[in-house]
């Protein structure tokens, strides 16, 4: 067996909450690269199928659904004060509740999106309350009214997570490429100073997962590579952007939001049908899905420059996604017929026959016109690399481990997004697990290689204008 380096020891009980297709991938990162005590590792997964795997692994069960009512009765049975470790890569659990929960018993928390309760998504139609704008706002307002304590890493995924380390590479990699003197930020005003100096418009968190199995998806079945719950939830959600301050046109459905740090807008329709034109190294320009994620707001908060009360600079920043293809089948399929199909599939390590997740930021509108800056993780790679994920999977499971090593190292700073984490250490770790991570250039850009047999309204002046982006 290899010798994997070991990053950290955690004191007292690990739990993981959901044990899904991250859950899964992530067990044996935690078991290879960090130190516990293996009788303190806890799983609670109210699916009964994950029952005989945690038991052949030796690992506790706790068979139960966290609700409203039960989550700290439940927690507060496993943890004991002031040690421990709480990983939720659940669905349907409240990130907030837990993430609160956890920094008052004083144990370190980790999660990759900020979940609601179950019913959150659809139960109202007041779509300006359903988006991520509101979830996120609700954990600064945490962050805000306690800042300081026990570490508890928000939204520390592939994306939201890993994407805002590589924007942060990314920017390193213009400032050498153009010339500009300048040493690594250490604050985030450095950074965002940095990006309005290298006159950054944009960035896409632009992705192509081109991962497929040789079975072909069923009329009836929505396919994934990870959680089709999660991608439905917020498929469904308004879309969502970082606004940017070079923007000069606004969309008829475009929304503000009147509270919090207005970062962000949404539109007045599903992301899941919203296309927007974007770019991948290995097929080039795509249709992508304008989805609503947790990194379109923060990044775009994070790297806002204000003068006083004056918003100077903000970049726009928004998911271009283009998922596998059954998924985009899937999408179709439910969209067109009005309702979400019953029988869900993730697409398992062992059934995908070839494919890669190329997952990247696409930063844009600078001197250099576009660099795209990530990670082409191929299915083959990611089987050998480690075991029970997919690309997809390990790409967010490493993110996972570079979060909780980061936490073990800064056990006391509080709220944190990963914009506001030590990006070097955290790629240094996770790095392993990522196959090819590329910087490349590109000439492209929204307005190259469109079809154009039909008018459209678009803005000739400034090819990274939204206008452009958003397609028709
Ligand atoms: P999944 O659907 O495969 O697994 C989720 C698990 O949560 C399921 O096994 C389900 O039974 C369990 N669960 C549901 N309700 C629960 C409850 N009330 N209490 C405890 N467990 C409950 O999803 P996944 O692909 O493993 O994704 C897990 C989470 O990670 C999701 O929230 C997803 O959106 C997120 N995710 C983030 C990224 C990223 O890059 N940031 C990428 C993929 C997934």
């Amino acid at each position: 067996m290899p010798d994997y380096p070991i990053h950290g020891q955690v004191d007292g009980t690990i739990v993981i909450i959901g044990f899904g297709s991250i859950g899964r991938g992530t067990l044996p990162l935690i078991e290879r690269h960090l130190v516990f005590d293996s009788r303190s590792l806890v799983v609670i997964e109210p699916n009964p199928n994950a029952r005989a795997f945690l038991k052949q692994h030796g690992v506790r069960h706790i068979e139960k659904a966290l609700t409203r009512e039960t989550y700290q009765e439940v927690l507060g049975s496993v943890f004991e004060r002031g040690k421990g470790f709480c990983v939720n890569l659940s669905v349907d659990t409240s990130s907030l509740d837990i993430m609160r929960f956890c920094r008052e018993w004083g144990v370190l928390y980790l999660d990759t999106v900020t979940e609601p309760w179950a019913g959150f998504y659809f139960e109202t139609r007041d779509n300006a309350r359903r988006t991520n704008y509101a979830l996120r706002q609700a954990v600064r307002d945490e962050k805000a009214r306690n800042p300081g304590g026990t570490t508890a890493v928000s939204c520390c995924g592939a994306n939201p997570g890993m994407v805002s380390w590589f924007v942060k590479e990314a920017l390193m990699t213009i400032a050498q490429d153009t010339g500009l003197r300048t040493s690594v930020p250490s604050t985030r005003a450095g950074w965002a100073k940095l990006m309005q100096t290298l006159g950054v418009k944009g960035i896409h968190i632009a992705e192509r997962d081109t991962q497929q199995s040789s079975r072909r998806k069923q009329i009836g079945t929505f396919v994934n590579t990870w959680s089709t719950e999660g991608f439905i939830a917020e498929g469904f959600q308004p879309a969502e952007l970082g606004w940017g301050t070079h923007e000069r046109w606004f969309p008829e459905d475009g929304n503000h939001h009147s509270s919090g740090c207005k970062a962000a807008i949404w539109l007045a329709r599903a992301g899941a049908i919203t296309r927007v034109h974007s770019w991948c190294p290995t097929h080039g320009p795509q249709h992508g899905f304008l989805v609503t994620h947790n990194e379109a707001i923060s990044i775009s908060d994070y790297y806002t420059v204000h003068e006083g009360e004056d918003l100077q600079y903000r970049p726009t920043c928004h998911y271009a996604y283009h998922p596998c293809d059954d998924a985009v089948l899937s999408l179709h399929e439910a969209f067109g017929s009005g309702k979400i199909q019953d029988k869900h599939h993730i697409l398992h390590q062992d059934e995908i026959v070839d494919g890669m997740d190329e997952l990247g930021v696409l930063v844009y509108g600078h001197a250099k016109n576009a660099i795209w800056y990530g990670s082409s993780l191929t299915i083959d790679e990611a089987r050998d690399l480690a075991p029970f994920q997919n690309a997809t999977g390990l790409q967010v499971s490493s993110a996972v481990l570079a979060g909780m090593v980061w936490a073990l190292e800064n056990p006391n700073a509080g709220i944190v997004e990963t914009d506001e984490m030590d990006h070097a250490r955290c790629l240094e770790i996770q790095r392993p697990y990522l196959g090819t991570v590329t910087a490349q250039y590109t000439d492209w850009t929204p307005l190259t290689e469109r079809w154009s047999q039909f008018e459209e309204e678009i803005d000739e002046s400034d090819p990274w204008s939204f206008i452009n982006i958003l397609a028709t």
